[in-house]
């Protein structure tokens, strides 16, 4: 997609940290993080929002690969949180799906 910031990134014409990568997923810091470990994990091939998904293994990719990392920087016994936004309402401001993970502080549960 050419006016997509994060197909952008993964073509390399827009720097990120990039802490991961496999065949189907790029993984990178977000620019604006909202804990001490703040990283987003997507599929390399563009695809706006969950809503749009068809493909329920790479969603379940995504969510290992996330819980991978947080296994690899020894956060996952303390705890983390998985976020993916859809659509206004849900909070989504970049239109290719990702999922945020989020650790390293207590986050304030929801209800
Ligand atoms: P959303 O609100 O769509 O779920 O999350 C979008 C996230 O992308 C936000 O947390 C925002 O800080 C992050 N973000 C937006 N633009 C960039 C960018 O150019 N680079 C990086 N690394 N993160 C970005
Ligand atoms: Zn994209």
């Amino acid at each position: 997609m050419a006016d997509c910031i994060f197909c952008k990134i993964i073509e390399r014409a827009l720097p990120a940290k990039i802490v991961h990568e496999d065949e189907d997923i790029l993984a990178f810091n977000d620019i604006n993080p909202q804990a001490p470990v703040h990283v987003l994990f997507l599929p390399k091939r563009h695809v706006a929002t969950i809503d749009d998904l068809d493909d329920p293994v790479l969603l379940a990719k995504l969510v290992f690969a996330a819980r991978d990392h947080a296994r690899k920087l020894g956060v996952a016994e303390a705890g983390y949180r998985l976020i993916m936004n859809c659509n206004p309402d849900g909070g989504q401001t970049v239109y290719h799906l990702h999922l945020h993970l989020l650790a390293g502080r207590a986050l304030r549960a929801l209800g």
